[in-house]
């Protein structure tokens, strides 16, 4: 179909209505999983009928959140990767602020002072060292298996953006 640059009406009312097509179904295919693993050992929507603590979600997505971050893809209990379990525990909390089912024990708010002032202290950190040395991380990025020589490598690891490295005649060919 060409693209005629007009819209027919039923489009224009469409572009208004919730974009179910902008969510990617392999995240969603895999949130479905985790969130029957649930209703198995709870109910399936037993989160509607009672109210949930706030920290209780917060604590479950923050477990699985660091267990990724530390380099754990997969949880051993489910079998289900960690993000996952994350976004299933947030999406039952967001679920519950919606519903009006959720206990907010949250903490009191931190004055936004506290981080006007720590903003202050990282823009001194990093003025002080512009040129952020290359992080050490448990798998290299794809570009690393490219073979650069040893001056291409630094200046793409002190780049803030791979795209304005300035490679050498060699490695820029290659
Ligand atoms: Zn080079």
């Amino acid at each position: 179909m060409k693209d005629s640059g007009k819209m027919n009406p039923k489009d224009a009312l469409g572009v208004a209505k919730n974009p179910h097509c902008c969510v990617p179904l392999t995240v969603l295919a895999e949130l479905g999983v985790a969130m029957m693993e649930g209703s198995r050992k709870y109910g399936r929507h037993n989160y509607r009928c009672t109210d949930i603590r706030a920290s209780i979600y917060y604590d479950a997505a923050r477990r699985h959140l660091d267990a990724w971050w530390e380099g754990e893809d997969i949880d051993k209990d489910s079998g289900i990767h960690h993000l996952i379990k994350a976004i299933a525990s947030l999406t039952v909390c967001r679920d519950g602020e919606i519903q009006g089912k959720l206990y907010d024990d949250r903490p009191p708010k931190t004055p936004a002072v506290f981080y006007k002032h720590l903003a202050k202290i990282t823009k001194g950190v990093i003025e002080k060292y512009p040129n952020e040395v290359k992080p050490y991380i448990n798998k290299k990025p794809d570009y690393w298996t490219w073979s650069f020589c040893t001056d291409c490598i630094v200046k793409i690891a002190n780049a803030d953006e791979y795209s304005t490295v300035k490679l050498c005649k060699k490695c820029s060919l290659s």
